[in-house]
C-alpha cells in the first residue's frame, strides 16, 4: 500500500469561504472564538510535507517511498504568501507562530521566512513568539543563522540517546550524536530554554525515557515525553503501544524526586514537573489518556494552504486558492478565517475512545502534511 497526499476538498468549507467572501464580516472582537469558546492563539505553519527521516510512528518507510508521493513545488505557498497569510492571522488573534513540517529546516532558505515573520506585528505593536519544531538534523548548521534572523525558540525532537535505538526509530540511519550537537549549537546561539519531544512506543524506546531525563538533569533544556498517538490514522496505530503518562511518571517518580508545577499559561500542552533539588523540569504531553481539547486554540496551516482546525481533521479551508485565484483582499481572507474558527467544534482526542481507531486512508490528514 502507497501513502498518498489526502485531499482536502469539502464543500461545506467551501461553501462557508464563499460565503464569508460575499458577506464580508465586520472585523468583530478579536481573538475570534470557536462554538467551543476557544480564542484562535496558536498557528502551526506547515513549509513543507518533505522529510529526511522515515519514524516508524509517522512517515513509516513501507507507506513512504518511491515517486509522487510529495507535493510538486509550485503546490506550496511562498515566503511572501506564509508571511501574508501569518498577518491576516495575527488580526485575528494569533500571538504565537510555530513552524514545522515535515521537516521545516529542508525549505530552503528558512531562516529568510523567519526573519520576515518576526518582523510581524500585534495590534498592540508587540511582536508575535516565533518557534520552530524540527528533527534537529540540520540544526548544528543553522541554529546560529536562525536566532539571527529572529527565532524565538526551538523544539528538537529526539526519541532516543542509544545511537542504535535512534537510528532504528529515525529509520534512515541518522546518527543521534548530530542530533545532540544540533541542540549545543541552539543553546550557544540562544534559543533558549530549549523543549525536546520524545515520542514514546511501548517496547520500542519506552525504556530510554529514564536516560534522557537523566541526560538533560541541570541544562536549560526540558525533555516532554508524548503519547503516541494516531495522527493520520496511516501507521497501524494501537493502544498498547501508548505508554500513559501516569505510568511514566510513576517509573520516573522512583529515581528522582519530582514535584508538580502550575501551567505556564492556559491552552498549554504539556502538564509541567520539576526536580525537587532544582536540577530543572520535564513535562508529559498526554494526548491520549487525557485529552486537553478544552482549552485548545491552535490552527493549522498546512504546506499547500489549508487552515485545518485540529491535529486530526479531515477538512481543510484551502486559503491558497483564495490568495491565488480568487484575489482576496486582507478583509476578505481575515473573514473566511474568521468564519472557519468560528464554527469549529473539533475535539478529536476527546472522543477517541468512542471512535474505531483509524485506518490508512480513513480521510484524517497525515501529521508530515499539517506539521504536529
Ligand atoms: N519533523 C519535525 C520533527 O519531527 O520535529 C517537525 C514535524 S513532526 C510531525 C512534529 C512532532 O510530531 C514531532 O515532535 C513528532 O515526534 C510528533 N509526532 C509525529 N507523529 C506522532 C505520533 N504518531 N504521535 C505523537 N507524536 C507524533
Ligand atoms: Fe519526519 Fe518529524 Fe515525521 Fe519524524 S516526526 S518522520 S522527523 S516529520
Ligand atoms: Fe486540539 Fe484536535 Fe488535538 Fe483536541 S484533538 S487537542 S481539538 S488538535
Amino acid at each position: 500500500m502507497k501513502a498518498r497526499v489526502i485531499p482536502l476538498v469539502d464543500e461545506r468549507m467551501r461553501r462557508m469561504a464563499a460565503h464569508a467572501l460575499l458577506h464580508d464580516e465586520p472585523a468583530g472582537s478579536v481573538p475570534v472564538h470557536d462554538t467551543l469558546g476557544r480564542p484562535l492563539h496558536d498557528l502551526r505553519i506547515s513549509v513543507t510535507d518533505r522529510c529526511n527521516f522515515r519514524c516508524g510512528y509517522c512517515m513509516p518507510r513501507e507507506l513512504f517511498a518511491g515517486q509522487g508521493l510529495f507535493m510538486p513545488r509550485s503546490e506550496l505557498l511562498d515566503f511572501d504568501e506564509i508571511t501574508r497569510l501569518a498577518s491576516v492571522f495575527v488580526s485575528q488573534g494569533v500571538r504565537k507562530i510555530r513552524l514545522t513540517g515535515g521537516e521545516p529546516l529542508l525549505r530552503r532558505d528558512v531562516e529568510r521566512l523567519v526573519g520576515m515573520l518576526a518582523m510581524l506585528r500585534t495590534p498592540a505593536g508587540e511582536p508575535v513568539e516565533l518557534t520552530l519544531t524540527t528533527n534537529g538534523s540540520l540544526l548544528a548548521r543553522k541554529a546560529a543563522a536562525l536566532k539571527a534572523a529572529g527565532l524565538h525558540r526551538v523544539t528538537v525532537s529526539l526519541d532516543a540517546l542509544d545511537d542504535a535505538v535512534f537510528r532504528r526509530m529515525n529509520d534512515a540511519d541518522f546518527p543521534v550524536a548530530e542530533v545532540l550537537r544540533g541542540i549545543d549549537a541552539a543553546l550557544a546561539a540562544g534559543l533558549s530554554p530549549l523543549k525536546v519531544n520524545t515520542v514514546v512506543q511501548r517496547g520500542v524506546n519506552d525504556h530510554e525515557v529514564e536516560a534522557i531525563v537523566r541526560h538533560f538533569r541541570h541544562t536549560p533544556v526540558v525533555p516532554r515525553f508524548i503519547e503516541y498517538m494516531d495522527v493520520g490514522g496511516s501507521h497501524g496505530w494501537r493502544m498498547d503501544q501508548v505508554v500513559p503518562s501516569a505510568e511514566l511518571l510513576q517509573r520516573l517518580a522512583r529515581r528522582h524526586a519530582l514535584l508538580p508545577m502550575e501551567p505556564a499559561r492556559k491552552g498549554e500542552t504539556a502538564s509541567r514537573w520539576r526536580h525537587a533539588d532544582g536540577a530543572g523540569e520535564i513535562g508529559f504531553i498526554s494526548s491520549v489518556t487525557q485529552a486537553f481539547c478544552g482549552d485548545c486554540n491552535r490552527a493549522r496551516l498546512s504546506a499547500d494552504g489549508r487552515l485545518v482546525t485540529c491535529l486530526f481533521g479531515r477538512h481543510g479551508l484551502d486559503l491558497r486558492a483564495l490568495l491565488r485565484e480568487a484575489g482576496a483582499g486582507d478583509a476578505q481572507l481575515g473573514a473566511a478565517i474568521r468564519g472557519t474558527w468560528r464554527a469549529r467544534s473539533d475535539r478529536y482526542s476527546e472522543q477517541r475512545g468512542s471512535q474505531p481507531p483509524g485506518d490508512a486512508g480513513d480521510g484524517r490528514v497525515a501529521m508530515h502534511y499539517i506539521g504536529g
